[in-house]
């Protein structure tokens, strides 16, 4: 049994192998490193496996960037856990002299789901019209990462989530733990725990004590109050994030959201007013009155929402923000909004 460098906790075997290719890897070459973290369990379980082994080597010769995407719609409690745990981890990091730096990403003012949806006039997503993924999730990072050409994302990616999964992984293997990305990008995947099962993850979370900033008994609890997670970088074809739930509170792909219900239910007050208007808008949606009888490109059919309909969708957003006490809308979308609503205002197509 060996034991972590930082604390006197014995280290799994299966996370002694991990620890051992991250070591190896990250020696190997000059190519920059981003490792892609939602807040949820793999990519925690993959970040403290990777400052594990970093803390095992002497000398640095690249840095590691974790990035997270704040879409601007998170879950407010786990966008605040996440806050706070970078916030302890940037310290945690700096007093050990570790090569790894915390980046937000943030969705560009035109794509955010807001400006979407209140100025533009889209519809909130569904299965058949799911437009925010990518927007909201995908290119923030993709925008960072895909900088360098030859970069290594390092992804909690596993074996055994479902049949079809694996099929998909054992696709784009390159190697036992690298994958090819889909698209044109030609940076490559390496997910050191591709071979964890669920149990090791939380295995990995709950019996490494160090970093203690990814704090496994409390990220145990928010999963026990929730559910899962949304993708934070696109991995490998197929996969979204519309079934799973530890995303946008504003979600409509999915009929109910049963994690803000239940978290509601395990006492976050706060959410009580969020949820109320996810499923106020995942009807009002549907409501033909406020939908243009055209597309944007102008073909007869359910368009946008009108002006009035933004409008209402506007005062709701603001009745639920002040009564929550959640920051649910910057004033820099809310400006762009009515820029949004003045170049439509002289296009009949849009008003009703
Ligand atoms: S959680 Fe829902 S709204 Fe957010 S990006 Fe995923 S599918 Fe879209």
């Amino acid at each position: 049994m060996k034991f972590c460098t930082n604390c006197l906790t014995p280290v799994l075997a299966k996370d002694q192998n991990s620890i051992e290719i991250i070591k190896q890897e990250y020696l190997k070459d000059y190519c920059p490193w981003y490792l892609g973290y939602s807040g949820g369990k793999d990519s925690s379980a993959l970040l403290k496996l990777v400052i594990i082994a970093l803390s095992q080597i002497n000398s640095y010769h690249k840095d590691i960037t974790v990035i997270y995407c704040d879409t601007g719609v998170e879950n407010p409690i786990i966008t605040d856990y996440v806050y706070q745990t970078f916030e302890s981890l940037k310290l945690e990091c700096t007093v050990l002299g570790l090569p790894i730096r915390y980046r937000i990403a943030v969705p560009n003012l035109e794509d955010r789901f807001f400006v979407k949806v209140i100025g533009r006039g889209y519809p909130t997503p569904t299965n058949i019209f799911r437009w925010c993924t990518d927007k909201l999730r995908i290119n923030p990072v993709k925008q960072i990462i895909d900088k360098h050409p030859k970069a290594t994302v390092l992804l909690g990616i596993r074996n055994g989530e479902s049949e079809q999964r694996d099929r998909t992984i054992s696709k784009h293997s390159k190697s036992e733990y690298y994958l090819t990305q889909s698209g044109s990008s030609k940076n490559q995947i390496f997910s050191p725990i591709i071979h964890h099962s669920i149990k090791d993850v939380w295995a990995t979370l709950m019996f490494n004590d160090f970093p203690q900033s990814i704090d496994g008994q409390k990220l145990g609890k928010l999963y026990k109050d929730a559910g899962s997670e949304c993708p934070v970088y696109r991995e490998l074809p197929g996969k979204s994030c519309g079934s799973s739930r530890f995303g946008c509170w504003t979600c409509t792909v999915v009929r109910k959201d049963k994690s803000i219900f239940k978290m509601i239910e395990n006492g976050y007050a706060e959410l009580t007013h969020l949820h109320e208007f996810r499923n106020w808008i995942s009807e009002f949606r549907d409501n033909q009155e406020y939908r243009c009888k055209r597309r944007r490109n102008g073909q007869l059919g359910l368009g946008p929402f009108t002006i009035q309909g933004r409008k209402i969708i506007l005062d709701k957003l603001l009745e639920a923000e002040s009564k929550s006490g959640v920051v649910l809308i910057q004033d820099e979308e809310i400006k762009r909004i009515k820029e949004l609503w003045e170049i439509d205002l002289n296009n009949p197509n849009y008003i009703e």
